[in-house]
């Protein structure tokens, strides 16, 4: 039978996770690339972080930009700072999704003040559950801003892990809209992570639905769908 003392070291699951959120503010985080002690990035996982962009294409043509490769040090950092509440992370991996949209956009983003970014939301789950908007910190981190309005959520879309890629893409017809006036616009889409495409595909077509014109879209990681190193 646990003592009193061995119960009290080792307190519940969640009681865990609450201590762990309330020592992140007050003790600096440990490096999200490496574990590297009291640093939020070591300068090795920065320069790890350089923007490497990948040019690949949507299933119906539209041009896709990915800052980095969704692997390695990049995966470790994105996942630390997509799930583990580290949004500090948004300005080291800011970079990596500015290269990605200068190249979507065709121009550098000062002079693409003609071209809205519009940005894929994050779920509703997803934003109760972090209580922040990792693309819009994102976005904001790579010097530009987010359009507004822009698409909402009509309808949440399950989770489709084990499904193919044209099952993801019929699965999200129809799951986002694009509020505004867009007729006319020229506009690049923006997400964080890329694996199918499904999202953004299904952001395309909201997107031309309101009449926009999607010049590309652009995503700070992906992974498979890279085509060409520039
Ligand atoms: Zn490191």
């Amino acid at each position: 039978m646990p003592s009193l003392a061995s119960a009290a070291a080792r307190p519940l699951p969640h009681v865990r996770s609450a201590l762990r959120a309330a020592l992140a503010l007050v003790a600096p985080a440990d490096c999200a690339g490496c574990g590297a002690p009291d640093i939020e990035l070591c300068a090795d996982c920065r320069r790890r972080l350089e923007p490497r962009p990948l040019v690949a294409a949507l299933a119906d043509g539209t041009p896709l930009v990915s800052g980095l490769d969704y692997e390695g040090t990049a995966r470790d950092v994105i996942l630390a700072f997509k799930q583990s509440g580290r949004w500090r992370l948004a300005k080291p991996l800011g970079p990596a999704l500015a290269a990605a949209l200068r190249l979507a956009a065709a121009g550098p983003p000062a002079g693409a003040a003609a071209v809205a970014v519009l940005a894929v939301p994050p779920s509703r789950a997803g934003r109760r559950r972090r209580g922040y908007d990792p693309v819009d910190l994102l976005v904001r981190a790579a010097g530009v801003r987010v359009s507004k309005p822009g698409f909402r959520i009509l309808r949440s879309s399950v989770q489709q892990k084990s499904r193919g890629r044209a099952e993801r893409l019929s699965g999200r017809l129809g799951s986002l809209g694009c509020s505004g006036r867009w007729a006319g616009a020229r506009v690049v889409i923006v997400d964080d992570v890329t694996t199918t495409g499904a999202t953004l595909q299904e952001a395309v077509r909201a997107a031309r639905a309101a009449g926009a014109i999607v010049l590309g879209v652009c995503c700070l990681a992906s992974t498979p769908l890279r085509s060409a190193r520039l």
